[in-house]
């Protein structure tokens, strides 16, 4: 045992009805594929906490093999108290107080995506950014498979941040300033479906993004 000084093995077992939960390395969530229980595994009091698993039905069905990727899904609220953009010279420097989405035909932001798998922060950006925007309609069943979650709800919280300040970057006025709350509650994982494409390609089955 003095080889492994400094890493614990603890075996984890679901709470509810004692499997043993299967993940890999760098997992923080866990599911347990007999009682369709979800796990947050808490590193600091190496605690188990459940949390909700659900899974999207593909809206484009292909004939390839569906895998499961998490992403975080937040209910939101954001609130925006101020926002400073210099667009037309007429309106430099005029305050606007609004909510987001509150104009044309945007939809209102009411959940926030956070991709949690093992993917470039690029590919995260895109896909956090277009499922937010998009405010996708799916069914979700409750079985299924899902690994490979390797980002906290905290850690999820802060990139959701980072999306949100790139969603209001991109709109067509030149953004100098931004007071807001970003209201994250109830945390779930939703299983995202995607298809192997090729080699190394993935399309996913909600909105057809394609990764590279
Ligand atoms: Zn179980």
């Amino acid at each position: 045992m003095a080889a492994l000084s400094g890493l614990r093995l603890v075996a984890l077992k679901c709470e509810k009805c004692g499997s043993l939960l299967d993940a890999d390395q760098h997992d923080v969530v866990y599911y347990c594929n007999n009682c369709d229980t979800g796990y947050e595994l808490i590193n600091e009091k190496d605690e188990l906490v459940p949390v909700d698993v659900e899974f999207a039905l593909p809206e484009n069905t292909r004939d390839a093999e569906i895998i499961y990727y998490p992403f975080w899904v937040f209910d939101t609220d954001i609130e925006i108290s101020s926002r400073e953009a210099s667009g037309t010279i007429g309106s430099f420097g005029k305050f606007i107080k609004k909510k987001v989405g509150a104009e044309g035909d945007v939809k209102p932001v009411e959940k926030f995506y956070v991709p949690a798998f093992d993917t470039s922060m690029e590919n995260i950006k895109k896909l956090g950014l277009e499922f937010t925007r998009n405010q996708p309609d799916y069914d979700t069943i409750k079985k299924d498979k899902i690994r490979g979650c390797i980002y906290s709800r905290e850690d999820a919280a802060k990139i959701a941040d980072f999306i949100f300040l790139s969603l209001e970057a991109e709109k067509a006025d030149m953004l100098k300033h931004i007071s807001y709350s970003l209201g994250l509650s109830s945390p779930k994982i939703v299983g995202i479906p995607f298809y192997r494409i090729g080699e190394s390609g993935l399309v996913d089955g909600i909105l057809g993004l394609e990764l590279r």
